[in-house]
């Protein structure tokens, strides 16, 4: 498997304007767009990082995974997931299956812009979750 790079820093918001704010005004990243995937129940807003991105994630329904994640963490947002960029996807699962890790996704699913992505399940990864993610 071939990571190539941080994709992109998933973090969850319960109110998507005053996550931009903070990310826009305060911090001083640049509002790319953003993209309702409705498979996630979720939209996700990018904010570029040098090749990396940041990603917001508001909650399109009460009982999507990141509405879910923030009733967990006492209705606040917060860091939810890292994705690493790798070459090839498929071989990606293949080896990270031989290898014994837990996977939530054991074959690839549309996410954003478009990329295939994947995610590895927290119990194998030492409690963070993790995806996997190739660029078309
Ligand atoms: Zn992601």
């Amino acid at each position: 498997m071939k990571i190539l790079q941080i994709d992109h820093l998933g973090i969850a918001v319960p109110d998507m304007e005053a996550g931009k704010k903070f990310w826009s005004d305060v911090m001083g990243l640049k509002f790319e767009g953003s993209e309702t995937v409705e498979e996630q129940k979720v939209t996700t807003v990018f904010f570029p990082v040098g090749e990396s991105e940041v990603e917001l994630l508001v909650s399109t329904s009460p009982d999507g995974p990141i509405a879910k994640f923030i009733e967990k963490n006492g209705g606040k947002g917060g860091f939810q997931h890292v994705a690493f960029r790798v070459e090839n996807i498929e071989e990606a699962l293949a080896e990270l299956k031989e290898k014994g890790v837990k996977l939530i996704d054991e074959t690839p699913r549309l996410g954003a812009a478009g990329c295939k992505i994947a995610f590895l399940h927290p119990k194998s990864t030492g409690g963070v979750l993790v995806e996997i993610s190739e660029r078309p």
